[in-house]
């Protein structure tokens, strides 16, 4: 077994402090990675307060982080994807059944048998638990990681491992490019995400926000609209007008409220995850043959799909490093919208 060191919680007051533990050997198709930066998304923040449960169980000691960047350290007989000296990435799974359609077809984060999570789960085994990216190393099977371009600073790829493929699948598959409208909700790491990645694609991108101190923000991300979804005048003159809607939001909100400004016959993918279940008016989806949809991550070919038009259109995430000792803290400002627009634990020197 391989020594390590993480920071997890252990209840869900959510205070991290040092913690030692073992990673398996490198296996015949495993990879060890020396973990350089790990992004901190608003779901390791709801499955650290156990805000998830039951739907998902919080299990403790819980190492969060889905947002994996570093060094490929070692390499097993088998593995010929990556060699020592390799960046790699890990998203939100690390395993999953391999047998399954949804494996099959590349979607394994949909595996019909339950994908093994990066953290807050259990290895295919069901016993062993994951522990994910708040700490100095993964062993991950080669299939289940991602090869990282060798940029000098790789700390805004990280969050491209969840933020960036929560964003860019559903842009992509419901057609986001020239000549669409694509409207924006939430302007936190998902959502700033959204932002480049659509304006990317070639789309005309709008912010729709409660906090109006980020408009210029959103402009420079690439946004050319921007609504405070605070001002009902606003939210009522951009009836029918987007032709996607990206729901980021992580707190409780009315669906009918964005469903309003989606165009007829367009979408609305629902990305985040509040805590609580929402009701639904009918007419807010039949009056206008509206769809609402929703999107989880993307699968591993998905996923080095948008590294690489990440890389090819030079898009990162705007961070802000900050060291394990600053966990907490990044955390109250999170759930204060107050993020610019993702927190990355610098992990090379904890
Ligand atoms: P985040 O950085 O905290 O951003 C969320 C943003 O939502 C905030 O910055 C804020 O933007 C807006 N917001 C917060 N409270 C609001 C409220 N009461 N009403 C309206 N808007 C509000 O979070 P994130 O990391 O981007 O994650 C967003 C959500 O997606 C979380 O629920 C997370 O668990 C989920 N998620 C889902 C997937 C998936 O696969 N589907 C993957 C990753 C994360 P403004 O200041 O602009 O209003
Ligand atoms: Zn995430
Ligand atoms: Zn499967």
């Amino acid at each position: 077994m391989i020594q390590t060191k993480g920071y997890a919680t252990h209840d869900k007051n959510a205070k991290f402090s040092e913690f030692n533990f073992e990673r398996r050997d490198v296996g015949a198709n495993d990879i060890l990675i020396d973990i350089e930066w790990a992004g901190i998304c608003h779901s390791d923040i709801h499955q650290a307060k156990a805000e998830w449960e039951p739907m998902v169980p919080s299990l403790y000691p819980m190492v969060p982080g889905h947002e994996i960047v570093g060094r490929v350290s070692q390499v097993g007989d088998s593995v010929t994807k990556f060699k020592v000296g390799d960046f790699a990435g890990i998203g939100c799974f690390v395993d999953s059944c391999r047998e399954c359609g949804a494996c099959h077809g590349g979607v394994e984060q949909y595996c019909i048998k339950g994908s093994a999570q990066t953290y807050n789960s259990t290895e295919m085994d069901r016993t062993t638990p994951t522990y994910g990216g708040y700490s100095k190393h993964y062993v991950i099977d080669q299939n289940y990681a991602l090869k990282v371009n060798a940029v000098e600073d790789r700390s805004g790829i990280a969050p491209l491992l969840c933020a960036g493929i929560t964003t860019y699948s559903p842009l992509k598959r419901w057609g986001a490019g020239p000549g669409k409208t694509v409207a924006v909700a939430g302007l936190g790491g998902l959502g700033h995400m959204g932002v480049k990645i659509a304006a990317a694609m070639g789309a005309e991108v709008t912010v729709l926000s409660t906090s109006p101190s980020k408009e210029a923000d959103a402009r420079k991300l690439g946004a050319t609209g921007f609504i405070n979804t605070k001002d009902s005048d606003a939210v009522k003159a951009a009836t029918g007008t987007f032709d996607i809607l990206l729901d980021t939001i992580s707190a409780n909100h009315d669906y009918g409220t964005y469903l309003s400004m989606v165009t007829l016959n367009g979408v609305m993918v629902i990305v985040g995850v509040p805590t609580e279940p929402t009701p639904l008016n009918a007419f807010s989806l039949i009056g206008g043959n509206k769809i609402l949809a929703g999107s989880m991550i993307g699968g591993i070919p998905e996923t080095q799909e948008m590294l690489d038009f990440c890389a090819e259109h030079n898009v990162v995430s705007d961070v802000e490093v900050i060291s394990p000792d600053q966990i907490e803290a990044a955390y109250d400002r999170t759930i204060k919208s107050d993020v610019r627009y993702r927190f990355v634990i610098d992990m090379q020197n904890a």
